[in-house]
């Protein structure tokens, strides 16, 4: 063998060995093109990008979505899906960090830049967990972008027909934090028939003190306040309740939620399910 052969700097070699981490790369990720961004706020957007044939998921599962950078590992992070399961594209609804590995390179998202998307989808934040009690009241609890695999179970039309109430609590710290909220307000229409789930919608403003609700999600299950706006109780009989988002709330909610009697969601029985984005 020569030198020239040996030398890990040949550019043969190195093409080489770019196309087989490529090669590697594309076994676990296909590559999607974005194909819209949607800026609610300073820190919040959503974007579109194309859904591979081989993308199956249950609604309030999540991707993992990469970032390839020239010359090291993709950046990864875990996203829920918002859009419908049956829906030809995919929609992710994204925080921006300011010194986030991620979301700081992903703010500058634009159509046309591509995105990897792991080739399954994980997560059990879906109602196939559910078998007691039986389906009647669900109530999805969100804060921020923890709405987003609510959004997607919202645009299932199956739950519309299984549940006889569906709640939706979506907390936010300011007015201009509150996306997807004409979305939410068509989805009774959309999805909803006169044998359907009632739904109720409630925002949650928790720096705002005249929104209607304004207080923090365990505070208003201890005090009774998500209830009455809601027009129904929480009780271990007939709630099913997933929370989803900063892991701060949904330890305190988890625990506001079992001092009502609520029992956490194991092996189909009992009554809370709930995701952690952090
Ligand atoms: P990171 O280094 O990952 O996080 C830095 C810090 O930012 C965290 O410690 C936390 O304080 C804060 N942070 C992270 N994510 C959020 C967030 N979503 N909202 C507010 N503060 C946050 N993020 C989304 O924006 N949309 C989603 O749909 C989403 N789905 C997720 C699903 C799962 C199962 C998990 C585990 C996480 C999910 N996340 C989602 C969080 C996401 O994976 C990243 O953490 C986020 O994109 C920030 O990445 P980063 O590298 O910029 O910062």
């Amino acid at each position: 063998m020569n030198d020239q052969t040996l030398s890990p700097a040949s550019p043969i070699d190195l093409a080489l060995d770019t196309d087989s981490v490529t090669d590697k790369l594309l076994e676990k990720y296909s590559r999607e093109t974005v194909l819209s961004v949607r800026r609610w706020s300073a820190n919040l957007f959503s974007f579109v990008m194309t859904r591979p044939a081989h993308f199956r998921f249950t609604a309030g599962q999540f991707a993992r979505i990469g970032l390839e950078i020239a010359g090291e590992a993709p950046i990864v992070r875990a996203y829920s899906v918002v859009s419908s399961p049956f829906a030809e594209t995919l929609e992710f609804f994204s925080i921006v960090v300011p010194d986030g590995a991620f979301t700081s390179r992903l703010n500058s998202l634009k159509a046309g830049d591509q995105l990897l998307l792991e080739r399954i989808p994980y997560g059990y934040l879906t109602l196939a967990r559910y078998q007691e009690p039986v389906p009647q009241d669900l109530w999805l609890l969100a804060t921020g972008t923890g709405l987003a695999p609510f959004l997607s179970i919202l645009q299932d039309f199956s739950v519309w027909s299984s549940y006889r109430n569906i709640v939706l609590a979506y907390s936010v710290r300011s007015d201009d934090e509150l996306a997807y909220v004409d979305e939410i307000n068509s989805y009774p229409e959309i999805f909803a028939d006169h044998n359907s789930a009632a739904f109720k919608f409630l925002p949650i403003i928790t720096r705002n003190p005249n929104a209607a609700l304004h207080a923090r999600l365990p505070v208003l299950i201890g005090n009774g306040g998500l209830e009455r706006a809601a027009g129904i109780p929480l009780n271990p009989y007939s709630s099913h309740v997933m929370l989803c988002g900063n892991p701060q709330m949904v330890d305190d909610t988890r625990n506001a939620l079992k001092a009502r009697g609520l029992t956490m969601n194991r092996r189909g029985v009992g009554n809370i399910a709930v995701e952690n984005y952090w």
